[in-house]
């Protein structure tokens, strides 16, 4: 058995031997940063305790719906690990969030022209009113792919169902998935605008099955606010057949829905926020996240508890290197990411605040694209800073970390755009080719997340925390 150490020094050997940097890092912090790196996979991946917590919050908590009970057992579970894993100040921001309940019934059929019962797999959009007194609606189906669509048609009394799938040909999924999100987000509005009773939207996921994928939806004030619901792909496809066919013979297929979920008003709950104060420059910052709230109707083990436990992993496992700091790292899990992005926004207001005072935002992180294997990393900011994230490129190559794109870097990060000077962005991109299979399904559970695959991701965001600390340059340089 080859031991750690002299892996490293193989390691370094062998890329260096290759290397050759025109405009990339001096062979001197090359060789530095590789053995650095090489120590922090090395320590994950012997010690980590990422598929642990991960256990933990999926199992032993459950889902976190902002709002809910679980949810606050998270917050007082993340400050505890947080401590334990090595951050030197612990807090809670405070944050007031939506609270909400799916309730128990969500059930809908389609009654065919020639009588046939046609039951559906739904579950109610998050945010969505119950039909009226928890009572089954019923009107004729409309089935459109565009909102637009609906600018033209009368849909006066009727159940809409929005049926476009995301586009296949995007490689990546969470472009198709964008491309698709209209239809949930907005189509109550726009069908209630149309005079619609309900609407169904065609769940987003590239799978064909029978699962609906619930996500965030929103009314407009001066519309009415008609139930919404996921369907699932399978009965997507199968109720859009039964239309097309029954429209050719000037038949009608009817929609029946009931859901009895419910808006339970505000309630205060927070962002999670560790810190590991930095030794030679502790007034700029450098963030690290991902968002403790998930959906309800699975565990939110990829959506977001990976990005939860990389995030504590990347602390631990920083510590037990023996790493010290330049920076102060900040550590949060976010709240209510899932429905308002209150936690992300809230956070971007106390930057903002601290920027006043002279803290400085840096760069900030975010992990919230599941626990698969990690591809490399995807960044919104200056051009210069971009570059030398892509410069390092050869001391990430043995970890198979090959992406460095531009763009969203992530939801809870996102508003911190708006800070001058522009700290830089950074999303982890793992693998997406799946993700999008189990994402706000009843199948994001523990057991679909792969404990290696997991340890990558979080070496990963521990790698590029620690790479940002020490070559990021200082703002007022
Ligand atoms: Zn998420």
């Amino acid at each position: 058995m080859i031991s750690a150490k002299s892996l490293v020094v193989a390691l370094v050997a062998v890329v260096f031997c290759g290397a050759s940097f025109a405009q990339g890092p001096t062979d001197t912090t090359f060789a530095r940063d590789s053995v650095q790196i090489r120590q922090v996979f090395d320590e994950v991946l012997m010690h980590a305790q990422a598929h642990e917590n991960l256990r933990h919050l999926c199992k032993e908590i459950g889902h976190r719906l902002s709002g809910s009970k679980s949810a606050q057992q998270a917050m007082d579970w993340g400050l505890d690990v947080l401590r334990d894993h090595g951050a030197d100040t612990t807090y809670i921001m405070p944050v007031e969030v939506p609270s909400w309940t799916r309730g128990s019934v969500a059930d809908a059929h389609a009654i065919l022209p020639n009588g046939q019962d046609m039951a559906l797999h739904i579950t109610a959009l998050g945010g969505s009113d119950p039909t009226p007194a928890g009572e089954t609606i019923e009107g004729p189906l409309l089935v459109v792919r565009h909102l637009d669509a609906l600018d033209t048609l009368d849909a006066t009394g009727h159940i809409v169902l929005f049926n476009r799938a995301m586009d296949p040909l995007l490689i990546n999924t969470g472009a198709a998935y964008g491309g698709a999100y209209d239809q949930r987000g907005n189509g109550a509005v726009a069908a209630a605008k149309a005079g619609a009773v309900g609407v169904l939207v065609r769940s987003l996921t590239h799978a064909l099955d029978t699962l609906p994928h619930t996500g965030s939806m929103r009314y407009a004030e001066d519309v009415s606010r008609i139930p919404a619901a996921a369907l699932s792909t399978v009965d997507a496809s199968a109720l859009s057949k039964a239309y097309a066919q029954a429209r050719e013979r000037d038949q009608t297929v009817v929609v029946r829905m009931r859901m009895d979920c419910a808006d339970l008003g505000k309630v205060m709950q927070g962002n999670v926020i560790g810190e590991w104060r930095g030794s030679t420059h502790p007034n700029e910052i450098i963030t690290l996240g991902g968002h403790l709230d998930s959906w309800d109707i699975g565990e939110g083990a990829h959506d977001d508890g990976s990005g939860v436990v990389h995030t504590l992993e990347a602390l631990r496992a920083l510590r037990a290197i023996g790493y010290t700091p330049h920076r102060t790292l900040r550590f949060v899990l976010f709240i209510n990411e899932e429905n308002g992005n209150r936690g992300g926004k809230k956070y971007a207001e106390m930057a903002a605040s601290e920027h006043e005072a002279g803290l400085r935002h840096v760069a900030a992180m975010e992990s919230d694209a599941g626990g698969f294997v990690p591809r490399g990393v995807r960044m919104d900011g200056p051009d210069l800073q971009v570059a030398m994230v892509r410069s390092w490129a050869p001391t990430l190559e043995p970890y198979n970390l090959h992406y460095f794109g531009r763009g969203g870097a992530g939801v809870d990060i996102g508003p911190l755009k708006t800070l001058e000077p522009r700290p830089l962005l950074v999303g982890l991109v793992p693998d997406g080719q799946r993700y999008f299979d189990l994402h706000h399904s009843s199948q994001d559970v523990w057991e679909n997340v792969h404990k290696r695959e997991l340890e990558l991701g979080a070496a990963t965001c521990a790698t590029m925390l620690m790479l940002l600390d020490q070559h990021l340059p200082s703002p007022s340089n």
